[in-house]
């Protein structure tokens, strides 16, 4: 399989080294040449297929050339073992219609280990191959930190620094991150804000000296394998509610566009997919733009659900390209415009192109509250803020009675307990397996938000290119 990006100008690529460039040297974002396809046959015989042999049917034609099937399985494997259910993926019923799919039963409690676990394999298999080493350099609020700290500690090829703004993330966020004793992770809180933090590491990477001097790299969902780790769970929910025979509708709590664009690449490769529904909090720029072609970014408000706070939707443009006709040149003009002007509208081709997958909503905190309290009173479901904006979108979603909905999980409720206890009435404690959170010693830098503060601490310790 070949890969190209989004802007038409940099060079195609395997699928190894897309997953160790992320992003694209035009400053695009790559997609593979065309959609391989699974038959109603093929998908018909995932029925009663574990989640790691589901995964390797699914992703196979997506690492053709970089992993043979032996090698993918194995990977596999090694990603999903470490999650605490035998299902990977549970669903769950809430009433006639309504399921939830949880995605939140790996070590860090956020969907996002569902792709970083298999990443981190992905990138200590790539990186052994060349005898090459990787500083992977980020900013988080939350919960991408943990994820990706988890997916990496202890791998020899890889160092990784992680900049939290201090005092501004979760004390079990915080945690998650700061307990990991690994001599390749490194925790920095910066005195700044989370925006702060975002801008010294752009910053990095747009230093072509220090970033080829420690080849840097990114963890965030630009990187393609994320998003095809992601497209798995599609195929594994819809196959357990009758697909191929029976189309189901998903409803997807959405910031960077990653987890819902995953399921554009399910329905692109045959999956009968009803409805995308993409469920925003007030953040709701990609419900502005798919209801009205108008994409243009406001202030983020700070909500219950901050890994929705969002006012641009880096992979959005995967989809203005492959909806919109597969323009490289046309996108990468309209991009430089959007930089420009911070807005744009969508074209006809690329509102169209959505229209027939995608609906959009946009749900505030009462909306929230109410559909936690529904996934309780009905079924006894304690879901998280996260989730709940995804559940109240496909509660009000116009959808075929007869077709299924599920509602993906992206966080476990006992991440955001305040919330939840506010809404239900019900405090969610953490599972057992990290219950020991709060005991373990917490090890990580305070440092000035400065440029020259973070490169010095970074150089001080990260290996250089050989
Ligand atoms: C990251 C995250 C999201 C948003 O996912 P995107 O792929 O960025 O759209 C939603 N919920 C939780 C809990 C997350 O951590």
């Amino acid at each position: 399989m070949h890969y190209v990006s989004t802007r038409g100008s940099a060079p195609t690529l395997s699928f190894e080294d897309v997953t160790l460039a992320g992003l694209a040297s035009d400053g695009g974002l790559y997609l593979p040449e065309n959609w391989p396809s699974l038959s109603p046959a093929d998908i018909a015989a995932l029925a009663g297929l574990s989640y790691v042999e589901t995964a390797v049917r699914v992703m196979s034609p997506f690492v053709a050339g970089s992993l043979d099937e032996g090698e993918l399985r194995g990977l596999c494997e090694a990603a999903y073992g470490r999650f605490s259910h035998g299902a990977v993926t549970p669903l769950v019923q809430l009433d006639h219609r309504h399921w939830v799919l949880e995605l939140f039963h790996g070590p860090t409690l956020a969907f996002k280990d569902v792709a970083l676990q298999l990443l981190g394999e992905l990138f200590e298999r790539f990186l052994s191959r060349r005898d090459d080493h990787l500083t992977i350099v980020g900013a988080t609020s939350g919960d991408t930190g943990s994820a990706a700290i988890d997916a990496v500690a202890g791998r020899d090829k890889i160092d990784i620094f992680m900049l939290h703004p201090e005092g501004r993330v979760s004390d079990v966020q915080r945690r998650q991150m700061t307990t990991v004793r690994a001599p390749n992770v490194y925790n920095i809180a910066i005195d700044g804000s989370f925006d702060d933090a975002q801008a010294l590491v752009k910053r990095m990477f747009n230093d072509a000296d220090f970033s080829s001097r420690f080849n840097l790299s990114a963890v965030n969902s630009i990187n393609w394998a994320r998003l095809m780790a992601q497209v798995v769970y599609y195929f594994y929910a819809a196959v357990r509610l009758g697909a191929p025979g029976r189309p189901v509708a998903f409803s997807v709590p959405t910031g960077n566009f990653g987890d819902v664009f995953a399921g554009y690449v399910a329905a692109q490769m045959g999956l009968p997919v009803a409805r995308l529904i993409v469920a925003t909090n007030v953040n709701d720029i990609l419900h502005r733009a798919l209801s009205d072609g108008d994409y243009s970014q406001g202030q983020v408000v700070a909500t219950a659900t901050p890994s929705m706070d969002i006012q641009v939707s880096s992979n959005f443009e995967r989809l203005l390209f492959d909806a919109g006709g597969r323009n490289g040149a046309a996108l990468a003009e309209q991009m430089r415009g959007f930089e420009a002007s911070k807005a744009m509208r969508l074209t006809n081709a690329q509102r169209e192109g959505a229209a027939g997958l995608f609906a959009s909503a946009r749900i505030d905190v009462d909306g929230m509250t109410m559909a936690m309290r529904w996934a309780s009173d009905t079924a006894g479901q304690i879901i998280d803020p996260h989730s709940a904006i995804g559940l109240a979108a496909a509660r009000e979603a116009q959808v075929d009675p007869a077709v299924p909905i599920v509602t993906l999980a992206t966080a476990h409720p006992a991440k955001f307990p305040d919330a939840v206890e506010r809404a239900t009435g019900m405090r969610p404690s953490l599972p057992k397996r990290v219950g020991d959170l709060f005991a373990r010693e917490e090890n990580y830098a305070r440092l000035p938000g400065t440029f020259e503060a973070i490169t010095a601490y970074v150089a001080e310790r990260a290996t250089p290119r050989a």
